[in-house]
């Protein structure tokens, strides 16, 4: 008999869960509480961007649909480095054509929504809200214009991002069921870098701007319209933070002390910086992700992460692919695979966790650093001579699908206490790309 699945949330991953099971012939229904993206344009005047890596290309890949996403999207081959006298450097990301993808969150939705909205098994409900679970009975009560009806089907993926009914739903209706929200004292404020004439790009297209500062940053990734999406990642509180620039004369001077190079490009800065909302940013874990045979979470449902290592989303689109190629290793045996799911995938999103966290040290504060960068260089020095034993964690991460995330997080580690034990050995920064560097590298790793 045909399965029937309920999705809730047609964010991104709730809509790529919808392509990936239609395409196994279930009947899918997909609940979205929101209007129609595509009709409305709801996300007209905001161009949130996000960087797509290895991760979320395999997902889309798997299911046939890289090829349609690529035209949304713009290789960005490493990090230009904005420095607070104005002088710039640019670092690659990994080898020659190694890259991370810039994707506007609106136009993947649309387009994720679009390629599921193809299928005759696939219904997409919109402004259908989910209130509340049933867990003992498999049911999800959806409320539309007022009026409440129950779903009836054989699986339940709650993909409802990271303030979730779903994982609402769970913890209210079982035992024992952990959950803890961590917010940083961060937040980030979104601002633009408009298009030049003719739709040109003001600073290089290619690559993820970043200009480190410390305890805050700005981060710059490339529109298809020429524009730069800007986030500001800021302090709440102290000096400086969004609680001490209050006034038009405060952000000005401050932009133009820190940014000044960027200033010049942001002819919008003070308008935008007035009017714009301060984000925070939660880290959530949680579990159990799954109950019996009939729900279970996903994406930043089950784990939603600060976004310094860019992989919330590509985590996510990891989960649907792992949750696919569990249906086909247990024939489809609801109760096996979601039981499998959880037992992978809850270590896998608590490492990415921790190292999204680690990571905004890297991002603001290291990367300005020449110790850090000089590792930078060793790394990529002992790779280039065994690229099979010493992947850099970056590398890991964000080229390197087939490594988990829990490895990754793990073999990092390991490396980066071999990396502290060679910076500090004498003249370091003459010697640096010598072979006996390489090979004292890779000795120590083996010897682990
Ligand atoms: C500043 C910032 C930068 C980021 N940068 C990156 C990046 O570079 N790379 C990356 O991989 N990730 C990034 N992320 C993370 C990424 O945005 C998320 O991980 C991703 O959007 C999660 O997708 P999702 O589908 O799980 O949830 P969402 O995108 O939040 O979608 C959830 C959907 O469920 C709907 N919904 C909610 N409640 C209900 C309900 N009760 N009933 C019905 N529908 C409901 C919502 O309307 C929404 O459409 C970033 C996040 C932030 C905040």
């Amino acid at each position: 008999m045909q399965k029937k699945i309920t999705i809730i949330g047609a964010g991104l991953v709730g809509s790529l869960s919808a392509i990936y099971l239609a395409k196994r012939g279930y009947l899918v229904n997909v609940y979205e509480r929101r209007q129609d993206a595509r009709k409305t344009n709801i996300y007209a005047g905001r161009s949130i961007n996000l960087a797509l890596s290895d991760r979320g290309w395999l997902a889309l890949e798997k299911t046939g649909i890289s090829a349609d996403i690529k035209q949304i999207a713009i290789p960005m081959y490493g990090r230009q480095l904005h420095y607070a006298d104005s002088s710039q450097a640019f670092y690659a990301y990994g080898k020659n054509d190694q890259a991370i993808y810039s994707v506007s969150r609106g136009t993947l939705n649309m387009r994720l929504l679009d390629l599921a909205d193809a299928f005759d098994n696939v219904t997409l409900h919109f402004e259908h809200k989910a209130k509340s679970m049933d867990l003992a009975a498999g049911t999800v009560l959806i409320e539309h214009e007022g009026n409440d009806t129950l779903t009836h089907s054989d699986l339940v993926l709650c993909t409802d991002g990271a303030y979730s009914t779903g994982r609402m739903g769970m913890q209210l209706g079982m035992e024992q069921f952990n959950y803890n929200q961590f917010y940083i004292d961060c937040g980030y404020k979104e601002l633009t870098i408009p298009a030049g004439a003719n739709g040109s790009y003001l600073v290089e297209k290619e690559a993820l701007h970043i200009w480190p500062r410390g305890k805050y940053m700005m981060i710059a990734l490339p529109n298809l319209d020429g524009s730069f999406t800007c986030t500001l990642f800021f302090p709440f509180e102290g000096a400086p933070s969004f609680n001490s620039l209050q006034t038009r004369e405060q952000v000005t001077q401050f932009f133009n002390e820190q940014f000044a190079d960027a200033v010049a490009i942001m002819p919008e800065l003070v308008d935008e910086y007035m009017r714009n909302h301060n984000s925070p940013l939660v880290t959530i874990k949680c579990a159990p992700w799954t109950m019996h045979d009939k729900f279970a979470l996903m994406g930043d449902a089950a784990h939603a992460l600060v976004p310094f290592f860019g992989q919330g989303m590509n985590c996510g689109f990891e989960d649907v692919r792992v949750f696919d190629e569990l249906i086909d290793k247990h024939n489809e045996n609801f109760t096996e695979v979601l039981k499998e799911y959880q037992t992978l995938r809850k270590p896998d999103a608590d490492a990415i966790a921790d190292m999204a966290l680690n990571n905004f040290r890297e991002m603001s504060e290291l990367s300005a650093d020449p110790m850090f960068q000089l590792q930078k260089k060793i790394e990529i020095n002992i790779n280039a001579k065994y690229p099979e034993v010493w992947i850099p964690a970056y590398s890991l991460v964000t080229f390197s699908p087939q490594v988990r995330y829990s490895e990754a997080l793990q073999r990092g580690q390991q490396q980066q206490r071999i990396m502290d034990t060679i910076l500090q050995q004498p003249n370091i920064s003459t010697h640096w790309d010598s072979n006996e560097i390489v090979e004292q590298a890779v000795a120590m790793l083996q010897a682990n």
